[in-house]
C-alpha cells in the first residue's frame, strides 16, 4: 500500500514550493489508494516554532489538503512531531554506534573551521577528514571527562558509489568519496535531518518519498544509513526547483511566497490548488481547469516534468478568475465580504441591503483577479469620480456637455433596473441624435473618472437616478 508524506520544517510560513511537495504527495496518495501522512521535522529548535507549525497546518487546511495520519488528526504511528521522539531516535542511534557505524566526534567548531579553511587553499571539497573516526575508548572517556559534549558522526563507507533510482530524474549516481562522515546527532542530543527523516520514514512506513529537488543531494547520505540499519529505502521522486519569471529561483523578490500572503490577495484555493498542480504536472487533455479530485485520478509521476517549473503569475490569475466566474453569486458575496470589511467600506455596503449587494456583486465579478481587487471597485462606486488623464481629454471634447445635460433631464425618475438603464441609455443615443460612442463614453468618465470599467447599466442601477444625477451634475460644474 502506498505511503507518503509531507514533513515540513516550522521554520516559516508554508511557501509555494512546500504546498506544491505536500500536493504532489497528496495526489499520488489519493491516486493509488495510499496514505498521506503529515510529519513535523522541528530539530532545529532556534528556527522552529510552534506558530509556523500552526500556520502551516492552517494553510494546507486551507487548500483542502488533507491527510489520514499525522499531527493534528493523530495515527499508530506518531508522535508526528520529531522533538517528541527523540528516545526513538536514541536506541537507532545506539544501534549504530554499537555496530560501529558511528562514533563520538569531540571536534571543537574552530577545529572543523581551521580544517575546512586547509581543504578549500588545497583547492579540494571542504570535509571532515574523520579525526575522531579511531579514537579508543580511554580517548573517548578522557574527552568525556573533561566535559566535552560529542556530536555523533555517520562513518561513511569508503569508495561506494550509491545510486537512486528516481521516479523523475531517473538513475542518479553519488560517490561516497569525499562526503566526510556527517553529524548525525547533534552537541545537544538532537537528531539532524539526514538521520531522523530516515527513521522517521522507516517507522511511518513510507513507501515513496516525493519532495524537492534541493534534497537530491541528501538521498545518498539516507541511502547510507538504510543500508547500515539493513532497512529497505523508499522510492524517491524528486521535483523540481520554482523558478519565477525572470528563471531564477523563486523569492521575495518575485512578489508573494507563502501560501498565507495569497490567501490574503485574495486568491481562492480551489485556484491555487489548481495552478500549484499544473507547476510542474501536466494532464494528458487541453483542460487545465481542474477540480482536486479531478486531478487526483490522472496524477502521475511520469507527468512530472525534470525541468524546473517557471512560476507564471498571468497564468495564476486566469485560473483564479476562471474559478470566480464559476462562483454562485451566493458564494461570493460570502467571499468577498472579509475583503469589503478590510476595504473600510463595511457600512456603506451594509446599507446597500441585500439586493443591491446582489448587484454588486454581479456588476464588478468579471472584473475582478483576486477578491481583493474589490477595494477599488469599491472606490468606484463610494468614492467621488475624479477623472484621470483620459477621462479628462474625453471630458473636453466638443458636445460632452450637451450629452451629460439631457442624460441627467431625462434620466428615469425611480429605481431602475440593469436592464432598464441599458434602456433608458439607448434611447438617449437616438435623442442625442450622435454616435452611441459618443454618449457612453463622456457619461462613463464623467460618472467613474475612468475610460474603461464595469457595464454602466449596471453602474447606474447600482447608484440608483439620484446618485447618477449627482455625479452628472458634479461633471459638467
Ligand atoms: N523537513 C524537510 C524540509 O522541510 C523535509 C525534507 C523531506 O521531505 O525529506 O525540507
Amino acid at each position: 500500500k502506498v505511503r507518503v508524506r509531507f514533513a515540513p520544517s516550522p521554520t516559516g510560513p508554508l511557501h509555494i514550493g512546500g504546498a506544491r511537495s505536500a500536493l504532489f504527495n497528496f495526489l499520488f496518495a489519493k491516486r493509488y489508494g495510499g496514505e498521506f501522512i503529515v510529519r513535523i521535522e522541528d530539530t532545529d529548535l532556534e528556527r522552529s516554532s510552534r506558530d509556523y507549525e500552526a500556520e502551516i497546518i492552517e494553510s494546507l487546511e486551507w487548500l483542502g489538503i488533507t491527510w489520514d495520519e499525522g499531527i493534528k488528526v493523530g495515527g499508530p504511528n506518531g508522535p508526528y512531531r520529531q522533538t517528541e521522539r527523540l528516545d526513538i531516535y536514541q536506541r537507532w542511534v545506539d544501534i549504530l554506534v554499537s555496530t560501529g557505524w558511528a562514533y563520538p566526534c569531540f571536534c571543537t567548531e574552530e577545529e572543523l573551521e581551521e580544517e575546512r579553511e586547509q581543504l578549500m587553499k588545497q583547492g579540494e571539497t571542504p570535509r571532515y577528514l574523520g579525526r575522531c573516526r579511531n579514537l579508543d575508548e580511554a580517548e573517548r572517556q578522557a574527552k568525556l571527562a573533561q566535559g566535552l559534549r560529542p556530536t555523533i558522526r555517520f562513518r561513511v563507507p569508503e569508495h561506494r558509489v550509491f545510486v537512486v533510482e528516481d521516479l523523475v530524474r531517473g538513475r542518479v549516481a553519488f560517490e561516497s568519496e569525499n562526503m566526510g562522515d556527517f553529524i548525525i546527532v547533534k552537541s545537544d542530543g538532537l537528531p539532524t535531518y539526514n538521520f531522523a527523516v530516515v527513521i522517521d520514514d522507516h517507522l511511518m512506513g513510507i513507501t515513496h518519498v516525493i519532495r524537492a529537488e534541493e534534497h537530491l543531494s541528501n538521498t545518498p547520505r539516507q541511502l547510507m544509513i538504510y543500508e547500515a540499519l539493513g532497512l529497505e529505502p523508499p522510492k524517491f521522486a524528486h521535483i523540481s526547483l520554482i523558478l519565477g519569471d525572470d528563471r531564477q529561483k523563486m523569492s521575495k523578490r518575485h512578489g508573494a511566497t507563502s501560501v498565507i500572503q495569497y490567501r490574503q490577495q485574495g486568491y481562492l484555493p480551489e485556484a491555487l490548488v489548481n495552478f500549484l498542480a499544473l507547476l510542474g504536472w501536466a494532464p494528458e487533455g487541453e483542460e487545465e481547469i481542474m477540480s482536486l479530485a479531478d486531478i487526483a485520478n490522472s496524477f502521475s509521476l511520469e507527468r512530472v516534468a525534470k525541468n524546473p517549473a517557471v512560476f507564471d503569475v498571468d497564468k495564476l490569475n486566469w485560473i483564479n478568475q476562471q474559478y470566480i466566474k464559476r462562483k454562485s453569486t451566493e458564494e461570493l458575496k460570502e467571499l468577498l465580504w472579509p475583503f469589503i470589511e478590510r476595504a473600510g467600506y463595511r457600512d456603506e455596503v451594509k446599507s446597500l441591503g441585500d439586493e443591491k449587494y446582489t448587484l454588486l456583486v454581479e456588476t464588478m465579478r468579471d472584473y475582478l483577479v483576486c477578491l481583493s481587487d474589490i477595494t477599488d471597485k469599491l472606490d468606484l462606486v463610494f468614492k467621488d469620480a475624479e477623472p484621470d488623464h483620459e477621462a479628462e481629454k474625453v471630458l473636453l471634447q466638443e458636445g460632452v456637455v450637451q450629452v451629460l445635460r439631457l442624460c441627467s433631464e431625462r434620466i428615469l425618475d425611480q429605481e431602475a433596473s440593469p436592464q432598464e438603464m441599458d434602456k433608458f441609455l439607448k434611447s438617449l443615443v437616438k435623442d442625442a441624435g450622435v454616435s452611441a460612442k459618443k454618449v457612453y463614453m463622456p457619461l462613463r468618465a464623467a460618472l467613474t473618472g475612468k475610460v474603461k470599467g464595469p457595464e454602466l447599466p449596471y453602474l447606474m442601477a447600482l447608484w440608483g437616478t439620484n446618485e447618477v444625477r449627482r455625479r452628472l451634475e458634479r461633471a459638467v460644474k
